[in-house]
């Protein structure tokens, strides 16, 4: 297929696809799905090898926001029956890092809901990083707080902070229609102020909330463009007790497609699975392996995940070997960054209706925030 060829000689040489090609990938039919798999799938193997890095998330602030994102289950007026606390102590973070830690995560994902940090929070979250990188050497630890005020990536940075999580999410057209309380300016803004202070930028998308095949190109040709090391790629997970509880658009064969297209035009960047994983991709997940070079292990923020054992038999099985801390995530040239390592579904000609998987979304009860062991 031309259109592979070309794709993966752009990827080999980072040259960046034309939107038209990104498009085309979206709506290959299912018989050239395993193609489109195979052809980024040299891509990601040029950069990254067989390597899986494993990212663990620790939930500090759950649930309670006062934005209106309406994807989130942290949302206001959300139904969801989540678990509800504010901030873990910086040893209650450090116990639940140390769980993922222990399961082979390199990275630790500090998040907390909210529209953005207080300076005071900014302190808590430093001691929390404090009392984890004491702990465990090589760590890296990212933070997902937020909106940023002026100088809190520096301080942040200055506190240890190897990265910054936040998401465009969705095409800047259609931002407002997902969230009223702030604006796609507004998160482009809190990615530079991230790269600015030198922090490892992290910034991807959710997938599956109704959008076409131009938003999606639209969001990823954004994220090139902002440059961030990682790129998460959300599968929607439909919460009961929010507004897109009923936007069940994703098939494992979409989510795969929208993978190649994220490796397609960020060649040689972190493609990391995102929340989603299990209840859009399910059994297909190990062939998303060959698309991404990252994943979470065990839980997400507010619902279950696979067992953490199940991700790393995944990983094994499927002949790839998860990223030790002594290795480098990111390809030489994109330098060693602040880690000191580093529409609706329906393309596709014989894309049935997706099914509603309500059975496969599992409100978290275990980890940060409760009593029972974290899952990793
Ligand atoms: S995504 Fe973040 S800011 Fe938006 S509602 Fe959820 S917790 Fe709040």
């Amino acid at each position: 297929m031309d259109l592979l060829n070309t794709l993966v000689d752009k990827g080999l040489r980072r040259e960046l696809p034309t939107r038209d090609e990104a498009l085309a990938v979206l709506a290959t039919s299912d018989d050239e799905l395993l193609d489109v798999v195979a052809a980024a799938g040299k891509v990601r193997r040029q950069w990254f090898g067989r390597r899986v890095k494993l990212n663990y998330l620790v939930n500090l602030k759950s649930g309670l926001c006062p934005e209106d994102c309406s994807y989130c289950s942290q949302r206001l007026g959300s139904k969801a029956e989540i678990l509800k606390y504010t901030w873990l102590k910086p040893d209650q973070a450090s116990e639940a890092a140390a769980a993922g830690l222990a399961g082979g995560a390199k990275r630790v994902c500090l998040v907390a809901s909210g529209r953005g940090p207080t300076d005071r929070d900014v302190d808590r979250v430093s001691d929390t990083i404090k009392a984890i990188k004491d702990q465990n050497e090589g760590v890296e630890v990212c933070a997902c707080l937020g909106l940023l005020s002026d100088g809190q990536a520096e301080r942040l940075r200055t506190a240890g902070a190897d990265a910054y999580n936040h998401n465009l999410n969705t095409s800047e057209s259609t931002y407002g229609d997902i969230t009223t309380t702030h604006t796609y300016a507004d998160r482009v803004d809190t990615v530079e102020k991230a790269h600015a202070a030198g922090l490892s930028a992290c910034s991807g998308l959710i997938a599956g909330m109704g959008e076409s095949d131009e938003d999606l190109v639209d969001v990823v040709y954004a994220l090139r463009e902002l440059d961030p090391d990682s790129v998460p790629v959300n599968f929607l997970i439909p919460f009961e007790g929010t507004p897109l509880a009923k936007e069940w658009n994703l098939t494992p064969q979409r989510c795969l497609r929208i993978l190649a297209m994220v490796r397609f035009v960020c060649p040689d960047v972190e493609v990391r699975i995102a929340g989603g994983r299990e209840v859009h991709l399910r059994t297909m997940q190990p062939l998303a392996l060959h698309l991404a070079n990252s994943i979470f292990l065990g839980d997400y923020l507010t619902s279950e995940g696979q067992a953490g054992k199940a991700d790393l038999d995944m990983i094994a099985d499927a002949g790839f070997e998860v990223e030790g801390t002594d290795e480098v995530t990111l390809p030489e040239h994109r330098g060693s960054g602040a880690c000191g390592s580093a529409g609706v579904c329906g393309s596709g000609d014989s894309e049935a209706s997706p099914e509603a998987r309500t059975d496969l979304v599992a409100v978290r009860r275990r980890g940060a925030g409760t009593d029972l062991a974290p899952n990793a």
